[in-house]
């Protein structure tokens, strides 16, 4: 590295691009030198509405606002995702993002309740959630539960997001080029990126390069050769069509994602619009016959044409390969399924601010910084395959293959203690809690054999009273809460057009 500032540039002006060069700049500024190299000729991929609730703790890091972000996006609250035709064709179940009922800390809320089911005593398990009460009655505020939020993620616009990050970046002193990278310089002797050529022969150098290119992977894969791991063989959905539509009435607090013979499709309600899209394995299902049945399905009048996507599943064995570190979906993808992408971009870049190379590259950094990264997105993997792997649904090849297949021993390993004891836990890398380990594996009507003895140290009467306690709290808890339009258009007024 050279002595002052040092020179770091991002290729790629995605969401992976934006959130990279922002957080860099927003907590490193002073050390680095951020450029960032874009095409809006190329575009990105246009699509990442959903996220998950730690988007919020990152824009705390990068000091987005809350209420600024969500009018600046159209943004509304996410509290879940409901699940719809999965374990069968009829079947619904939400995924939420709430904690269920109190855990004894001898055992999770489950087994106190799987006893009360036993007995005849309690409600359904979502009774004693109170984000997945709210999702499903359209309410959301922060009046329930003392001030403090609803553990919410967010449904955003992807195009006004990078934008709005871009002025928070360029504000944090982010240097944009607007060019189309053509070639990848190396030095000759340690192959490390030294720098990129664009077409018009405008040369960028930098000491450290950060890969946001997208599925393509122009530095890391193209240039580096860092190579892929393809999960194509466990998670088969390979392509998606999208298309927006008018809102079909207020904004539902939670993403829909529907089951159908060949994959799914998802619903993203927005301020201003929907997303929607199919989700397919090509193996089972023609681009026409997809595009026709989105068509078919969506339940208000289009505002764009159809437009098709293809991906690939699985993940870059080296996301960080000598001095250039992949993030975003040229470091590795996993179907939409459960929103994860925006996620892995932050989580990556916060690894990256935490290993930054002040003191040079070397073996050790990167090993150490590419085992997180597989181990991280192996586990979101895994959770993403649990949904297409727990099916009870035969009435297509699609969903035939899947229930079939050998899984990863890890998440095979996790079905079996769930199966046998009811145990769902979090590893050290995982990013998924037990409440939506558990809320899957019962989704998806993987039934527990045994339980903890916790709660058969109870009463009819303890057990009974503990429950109805707990659904009360719940109830009084989701009276509070406003309509989520309502609190909406008082808590982040979109700007006026
Ligand atoms: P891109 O958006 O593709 O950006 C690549 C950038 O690199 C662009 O700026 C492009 O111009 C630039 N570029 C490429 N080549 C060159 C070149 N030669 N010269 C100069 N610039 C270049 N994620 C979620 O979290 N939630 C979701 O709900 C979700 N849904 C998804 C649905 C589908 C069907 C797919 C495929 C993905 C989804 N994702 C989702 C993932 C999400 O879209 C991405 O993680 C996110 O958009 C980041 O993409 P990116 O920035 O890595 O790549």
């Amino acid at each position: 590295m050279t002595q002052g500032r040092i020179q770091v540039v991002v290729a790629g002006g995605g969401t992976a691009g934006w959130v990279t060069a922002c957080a860099l700049a927003r907590q490193l500024g002073p050390l680095l030198d951020v450029t960032l190299v874009e095409s809006e000729e190329i575009g990105t991929i246009g699509v990442g509405e959903a996220t998950i609730p730690t988007q919020a703790t990152f824009h705390a890091l990068i000091g987005l606002d809350e209420r600024d972000f969500m009018s600046a996006t159209q943004a509304t609250f996410k509290l879940g995702i409901a699940f719809e035709g999965w374990a069968r064709p009829t079947d619904r179940y939400v995924h939420s993002f709430g904690t269920i009922g109190r855990s004894p800390w001898m055992a999770h809320f489950l087994h106190v309740w799987l006893e009360g089911r036993a007995r005849g005593l309690g409600s359904d398990l979502g009774a004693y959630c109170l984000e997945l009460r709210a999702a499903e009655e359209g309410r959301y505020g922060d009046e329930a539960v003392g001030g403090t939020a609803l553990n919410h993620a967010y449904h955003l616009d992807s195009g006004l997001y990078a934008r709005r990050l871009r002025t928070l970046a360029e504000g944090a002193g982010v240097r944009r080029i607007e060019g189309r990278i053509a070639h990848v310089q190396r030095d000759a002797r340690s192959g490390d990126v030294t720098a990129l050529t664009l077409q018009d022969g405008r040369c960028v150098p930098g000491a450290f390069f950060v890969d946001c290119t997208g599925f393509r992977g122009l530095l890391i894969e193209d240039a580096l050769g860092a190579g892929f791991e393809d999960w194509g063989h466990c998670l088969p959905t390979d392509r998606a069509v999208t298309v927006q539509t008018e809102p079909a009435g207020p904004p539902r607090p939670y993403t829909r994602a529907i089951a159908h013979e060949a994959g799914w499709r998802w619903q993203i309600p927005l301020r201003h619009r929907v997303g929607n899209g199919l989700v397919y394995a090509s193996e089972h299902l023609g681009e026409d016959e997809a595009t026709a049945r989105l068509m078919s399905m969506v339940d208000a009048a289009p505002l764009t044409e159809p437009r098709a996507i293809r991906y690939r599943t699985g993940r870059r064995r080296s996301v960080w390969s000598h001095n250039c570190v992949a993030i975003g979906l040229s470091a590795g993808f996993v179907e939409p399924l459960e929103s994860t992408a925006i996620h892995l971009i932050q989580v990556g870049v916060t690894r990256l601010i935490k290993y930054f190379p002040f003191a040079g590259t070397s073996p050790a950094l990167r090993d150490r910084f590419n085992a997180l990264a597989r181990v991280e997105i192996e586990r979101v993997r895994d959770f993403v395959l649990l949904h297409y792997k727990l099916t009870e649904r035969d009435d297509s090849a699609f969903w035939r293959a899947h229930r079939e297949a050998v899984v990863p021993d890890s998440l095979a390993a996790r079905i079996a203690l769930f199966e046998e004891h009811a145990h769902a836990y979090q590893g050290p890398e995982d990013l998924f809690q037990p409440d939506s380990w558990v809320q899957v594996m019962l989704g998806q009507r993987l039934a527990p054999r045994g339980r903890h003895g916790v709660g058969a140290m109870m009463s009819d009467a303890q057990l009974g009273q503990a429950l109805l306690g707990l659904e009360r709290r719940v109830d009084a808890a989701l009276a509070k809460l406003p309509r989520h339009e309502d609190f909406l258009a008082r808590y982040c007024p979109p700007p006026i057009a």
